[in-house]
C-alpha cells in the first residue's frame, strides 16, 4: 500500500512531535517551517557572542514519556538550572526542576526531530500549493488565528496573549548581582513580570558580560504591542536594572522582540477546519514546552 502523506506546518515542539509520531507509523511526513530555524517559541538568539533563550526560558519534564524522549535525544546537552526563581523581595518561589539545552533551547526541537524531513524558510500560504505533490492530511501547529487564515476559515477569537521581550547585555560581572537567583517573577507587576539571568546556563555567555531576559506582563504587552520597540524596551530595561541592581551605564546592547501569540490564556476548542486538516498546537494543552510536545503527539493519534 502507498504510504499516507502528511504536511506539518511548523517545526516547533508540537510540529516535531506530530511529525515523529506519524513517521514512526509509516507515514511520509514533510515539515514546513517559515523561519530559518527550528523551535518556534522555543527560540534562541545569538547576540554579542552569547546564546540567549528569548522565548521559552526553560522546560519541565513532568511527563515520563517526554522526559524519556528528551533524555534520549539530548544526552549530555540536557542541563538543569540550579539557582532559584524568587519574588522581588527575594523569597523563593516554587518552580520545580528547570531544564535547558546546553546549546540553546531551540536545539531541543532539532534533537527531538532528528531524522525528519524539515524544510525551513518555507512559509505555507494557504492550501500548500507551493509544495506540489498532494498530501492526505495537513497538520497545522501555527497559532490558532494563523491556522484559521491558512485554512481559509474566519478568525473568530484569539486565545493567546502577546509578550514583549527585551534581551539586555551588560558589561558587568554577573556574580555580583545574580549568583544567588536565576530569575525574578513578579506576577503583580503591570510592567515586568519575568526577568532571568542567562548566565546561569553554563557556557552560554561570554566572559565579563551579564545577560538578562525581560518579559512584560500581558497587560503591558497588549497595550504596547504596536508601539515603537525602543519605547517599551526602555521601560522594561529600567525596571530590570532596578530589580537586578545593574548600573544603566553598563548596558552594551538591547534587543527587543515582540511575541504576538505568546501564551494561551483562554481555552477554546479549535473547530471549523477542512476535513483533511488537523490542528496540533499548544492551544490543545497548555503553553509549556512539554505540553506542546504532548499536544502534537496526541493530536495525530486518531490518524494512527
Ligand atoms: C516569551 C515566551 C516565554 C515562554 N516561556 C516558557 C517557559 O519558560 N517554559 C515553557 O515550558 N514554555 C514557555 N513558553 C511556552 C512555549 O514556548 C510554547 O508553549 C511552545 O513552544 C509552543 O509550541 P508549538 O509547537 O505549539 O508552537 P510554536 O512554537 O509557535 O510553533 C509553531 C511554528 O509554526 C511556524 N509557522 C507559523 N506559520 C507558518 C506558516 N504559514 N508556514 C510555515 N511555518 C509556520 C512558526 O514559525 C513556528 O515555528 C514561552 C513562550 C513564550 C512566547
Amino acid at each position: 500500500m502507498k504510504p499516507k502523506r502528511a504536511a506539518i506546518i511548523g517545526a516547533g515542539m508540537a510540529g516535531v512531535s506530530a511529525a515523529k509520531s506519524l513517521a514512526a507509523s509509516g507515514w511520509e511526513v514533510v515539515v514546513f517551517e517559515k523561519s530559518r530555524g527550528w523551535g518556534g517559541r522555543c527560540a534562541t538568539k545569538g547576540i554579542e557572542g552569547c546564546v540567549v533563550d528569548h522565548g521559552a526560558q526553560y522546560f519541565t519534564m513532568r511527563d515520563a514519556s517526554f522526559e524519556a524522549a528528551v533524555r534520549e535525544a539530548c544526552g549530555d546537552s540536557l542541563r538543569a538550572i540550579d539557582a532559584p526563581v524568587v519574588d522581588p523581595d527575594g523569597r523563593h518561589l516554587e518552580a520545580g526542576p528547570m531544564f535547558y539545552h546546553a546549546d540553546g533551547n531551540n536545539r531541543l526541537a532539532r534533537a527531538l526531530g532528528a531524522g525528519l524531513d524539515v524544510r525551513t524558510g518555507v512559509e505555507v500560504n494557504g492550501g500548500l500549493e507551493i509544495v506540489g505533490a498532494p498530501f492526505d492530511t495537513v497538520v497545522s501547529t501555527a497559532p490558532w488565528p494563523q491556522t484559521c487564515k491558512l485554512a481559509g476559515i474566519p478568525v473568530v477569537s484569539n486565545p493567546y496573549a502577546p509578550c514583549l521581550a527585551a534581551l539586555l547585555v551588560y558589561d558587568f560581572p554577573w556574580t555580583q548581582v545574580a549568583r544567588h537567583r536565576y530569575a525574578v517573577r513578579d506576577e503583580a507587576s503591570n510592567e515586568l513580570t519575568w526577568s532571568a539571568c542567562e548566565n546561569h546556563k553554563t557556557g552560554r555567555i561570554a566572559d565579563g558580560l551579564t545577560v538578562l531576559v525581560a518579559h512584560a506582563s500581558k497587560g503591558f504587552s497588549r497595550e504596547h504591542l504596536e508601539d515603537d520597540p525602543s519605547d517599551w524596551s526602555a521601560i522594561l530595561r529600567r525596571r530590570a536594572e532596578q530589580l537586578w541592581n545593574i548600573p544603566p551605564t553598563a548596558l552594551r546592547h538591547i534587543h527587543p522582540h515582540r511575541w504576538r501569540f505568546a501564551r494561551v490564556t483562554q481555552k477554546i476548542a479549535p473547530s471549523g477546519l477542512p476535513s483533511d486538516w488537523i490542528f496540533a498546537g499548544d492551544l490543545l494543552s497548555a503553553s509549556r514546552v512539554e505540553s506542546a510536545w504532548i499536544a502534537g503527539r496526541n493530536a495525530v493519534a486518531h490518524l494512527l
